[in-house]
């Protein structure tokens, strides 16, 4: 545990079960996150759209609208 305060985006190394290893960007706790699929072995996944914050998109999304 280093800071573990509050989250903090921050670059993280993934590694994927094929062996990949890739940084993003995340708010994941850990310095590294090991994934079962990644870009690389399945098209679907983008990869670091796994782990961007949905919370801050609804929170954007609410004060668009929902405010004012
Ligand atoms: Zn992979």
């Amino acid at each position: 545990m280093k800071s573990g305060i509050h989250p903090n985006y921050h670059e993280i190394t993934v590694e994927c079960q094929c062996g990949v290893k890739f940084a993003t960007r995340s708010t994941y706790k850990e310095d590294e996150l090991k994934v079962a699929v990644c870009s690389q072995c399945h098209p679907f996944y983008t990869g670091t759209s796994k782990f961007v914050d949905t919370t801050g998109r609804v929170d954007k999304f609410r004060k668009k609208y929902g405010l004012k």
